[in-house]
């Protein structure tokens, strides 16, 4: 501020100011979330900036137009699909106003109370197995700055999310604990803590590599002193095809651990935990496939000795 600056000059001078600050956040924006991230995994109480002026057509669907998404019902206890309510009305708010409606009074202030306030707005989607199993969200966006945020949800995200990884209870054996204790901190909206566990998953599925690779512990010494991505390149074959794929999630997960912060560990956090869920299924069918085999093997081999015999 100059000395010759008067007062009028210096407020036109910061709202200028504010208006490129608010400006620059709306061009910075990234791309907005799927809808079925938005409300699968997206915590609550998170600002997502938005572009206004790029994002008009996403919110509007959001706000107005059909959705639908596959998601684990944890009402069915199965994987379900899930689509927008053609009213999206809640059914005794829709029967109330059926009653107002017919007896034609102003009593539209009765309904009020059920409306949402200015900027918030709701999406209900029933399950297509019985659509009397509704999930429902809550958003609000502030128009002015361009922020969406989740404000509330049920069911909530932890229930959804633990309930989806039940699934896995039987095939994950000690993993579980430690995927499950991932999901409930990060539907807490605990970024980094839940990348703990994720990377002590992934420390573990290549820790039993290794001892399969050397079950006599002979090269020990030459493991410990590779670093991740060499010591992943050496177990290939023992590993999870996943897992050698996407070797740069232990990067990610050891990073978010450091130097990443909590809303980049919570953005990344979904697709992190997808690899490592995929990682983990594929040793578990290859587990399978080795039982199978085995068995096969002894079977055929009785066959072989009874049949030289004969
Ligand atoms: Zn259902």
């Amino acid at each position: 501020m100059t000395e010759t600056e008067t007062i009028i000059e210096r407020i036109q001078r910061e709202k200028k100011e504010r208006a490129a600050a608010l400006r620059a956040r709306h061009e910075s924006a990234p791309y907005p979330p799927a809808v079925s991230s938005l409300c699968l995994n997206q915590t609550l109480y998170t600002p997502i900036q938005l572009n206004p002026e790029r994002d008009d057509k996403f919110l509007y669907s959001l706000k107005f137009e059909k959705q639908q998404f596959d998601a684990h019902c944890v009402y069915c206890g199965k994987q379900s699909t899930f689509r927008t309510l053609t009213d999206r009305m809640p059914s005794d708010v829709a029967a109330e106003k059926a009653r107002v409606d017919a007896f034609n009074r102003p009593a539209t202030d009765r309904l009020k109370r059920l409306n949402l306030a200015d900027g918030q707005f709701a999406l209900h989607l029933g399950c297509s197995r019985h659509p009397v199993h509704l999930y429902s969200y809550f958003f609000a966006y502030n128009e002015k700055e361009g922020v969406l945020e989740k404000i509330g949800q049920t069911p909530s995200l932890e229930d959804v999310a633990g309930a989806d990884i039940e699934r896995y209870r039987k095939i994950l054996g000690d993993d579980f604990a430690e995927l499950r204790r991932a999901t409930g901190l990060f539907a807490h909206g605990i970024g980094i803590g839940s990348f703990v566990y994720l990377r002590r998953i992934f420390e573990n599925l290549v820790e039993s590599a290794r001892s399969a690779a050397d079950p006599e512990g002979q090269r020990e010494t030459e493991f410990m002193r590779m670093r991740m991505a060499e010591r992943i390149n050496a177990l290939a074959t023992y590993l999870p095809p996943a897992l050698v794929k996407y070797k740069d999630t232990y990067g990610i997960l050891s990073k978010g651990l450091h130097e990443l912060t909590e809303d980049d560990c919570k953005r990344y956090f979904p697709v992190v935990r997808a690899a490592v869920i995929m990682m983990l299924e594929q040793r578990y069918e290859a587990d399978q496939k080795a039982k199978v085999e085995a068995e096969l093997d002894r079977a055929v081999a009785v066959i072989a000795a009874e049949t030289k015999d004969a």
